[in-house]
């Protein structure tokens, strides 16, 4: 599905630049030979690369779309001229979005990247200082979530909830800790959590403390969108997400939030966090969202979660052990706790043998995040190039052969 334009693409930046040239030929070689089993990323498509490759990568357009476009946030007007059409471009692109998740949320489509979006969705409705409950780093939380080499972690003092003893977020902890510490935010969202997120009760809790609730959902976006994960529309105050993940559009963010928040929201995208928008990316996410309102797509999405059902059902069934138990979205977390090499020492040894994937902490971590006892393992782009249960299940033989063989290496050593 991405084939084509990538390879046309190179050979005109080769003429220029042979340099880059080459070195995005290798990438491509790599990209399309490998087994791409990193739970974050996937691939676009044709039209998606088109757009962000098109005419809008020069255009400025600072500030928001003008009338007659009527944004909730009251935010009109753009600082430049010759607007007219990518404002057309930005507004349907909410528009499409908003469809997408079928909600009449305010959205905001400018956000560069995942972080972006949070730096700008905290900004909307907390001051430096303010308490923010949300989900360690190390238990499968992300950097933005207030990690203290992170702003979020230098801006704002941070509470972080913990998972039970099975590797499940425990709810009862969330509601403790909020009525502890009354946080001003309450966040639910994660980079490596397998299990289904219960927004109902994370925004019953936000309710009871007062607190906003917000919901990053960067990872499982398209898992939504397609209808296999409960929706956070309609309960949290503010979501954002990346556009490049389960959505596999372009790399960019989404800032989604009740209309009350409207005004905040954009004035702390713009002027507060960013300058131009990449217009460019706009169109490419609004060509995703069209894409992700297709039949298509959520035969994908249910796809993605059945394959990596399988893929936990083969580990479980060579007798490895997974954070959870199981999986209810696109991940697992392979526990290597009691083995004798690190996540680290794996990974290293499956990109020697073709196969991309990324070590990750587990829950109780004995060793240094830098070698961590996990591995993470994700469906979602291997199943956009069309990889069946059965194939998923192939992997997974692979991965057992190498882990054998690295065992029999740790015990000789
Ligand atoms: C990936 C991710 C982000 C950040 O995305 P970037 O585009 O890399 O900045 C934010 N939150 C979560 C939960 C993520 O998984």
């Amino acid at each position: 599905m991405y084939d084509k334009y990538n390879i046309e693409n190179y050979e005109l930046i080769m003429k220029t630049s042979p340099t880059v040239g080459e070195l995005i030929k290798k990438e491509f070689e790599r990209q399309s030979n490998n087994v791409e089993l990193i739970a974050s990323e996937n691939y676009c498509s044709d039209a998606v690369m088109a757009a962000c490759g098109s005419c809008l990568v020069w255009k400025y357009a600072e500030g928001y779309p003008a009338p007659p476009v009527e944004r909730y946030s009251g935010n009109k007007g753009r600082y430049y001229g010759g607007t007219e059409f990518v404002d057309q471009i930005e507004e349907y692109c909410c528009n499409v979005w908003r469809k997408v998740f079928n909600t009449d949320y305010h959205v905001n489509v400018q956000p560069h990247s995942g972080s972006q979006a949070n730096f700008a969705a905290y900004k909307s409705v907390l001051e430096p200082g303010d308490t923010i409950l949300s989900f360690d780093l190390d238990h499968g939380g992300h950097l933005t979530h207030g990690s203290a080499v992170n702003f979020s972690g230098k801006l704002y003092n941070l509470v972080f909830y913990d998972v039970d003893d099975n590797g499940f977020i425990d709810m009862d902890n969330v509601r403790e800790l909020a009525l502890q510490h009354h946080p001003k935010l309450i966040l639910a969202g994660a980079s490596a959590y397998s299990r289904i997120l219960d927004f109902e009760k994370f925004g019953e809790i936000a309710k009871e403390v007062g607190a906003y609730f917000m919901v990053d959902m960067a990872h499982i976006a398209g898992l939504i969108a397609g209808g296999v994960h409960p929706s956070p529309f309609g309960i949290a105050d503010i979501i954002t997400t990346t556009t490049h993940k389960t959505l596999r559009g372009p790399r960019g963010g989404l800032i989604f939030a009740k209309k009350e928040l409207a005004k905040k929201v954009d004035s702390a995208v713009f002027p507060y966090a960013q300058g131009g928008p990449l217009e460019h990316v706009i169109a490419a996410k609004a060509v995703c969202a069209e894409e992700a309102l297709r039949p298509e797509f959520k035969d994908y999405a249910k796809k993605v979660v059945e394959n990596c059902a399988a893929l936990a059902d083969e580990f479980l069934k060579l007798g490895y052990k997974i954070v959870t138990g199981g999986t209810d979205n696109h991940l697992i977390l392979l526990d290597l706790s009691d083995e004798p090499f690190s996540g680290k020492q794996l990974q290293e040894r499956c990109d020697a043998n073709g196969i991309t994937l990324n070590k990750n902490c587990v829950p109780n971590e004995k060793r240094s995040p830098m070698q961590a006892s996990g591995v993470r393992i994700g469906t979602a782009a291997m199943t956009t190039r069309g990889y069946e249960a059965e194939d998923f299940r192939k992997v997974v033989r692979r991965i057992d052969a190498i882990i054998k063989e690295l065992r029999e290496e740790f015990k000789e050593a």
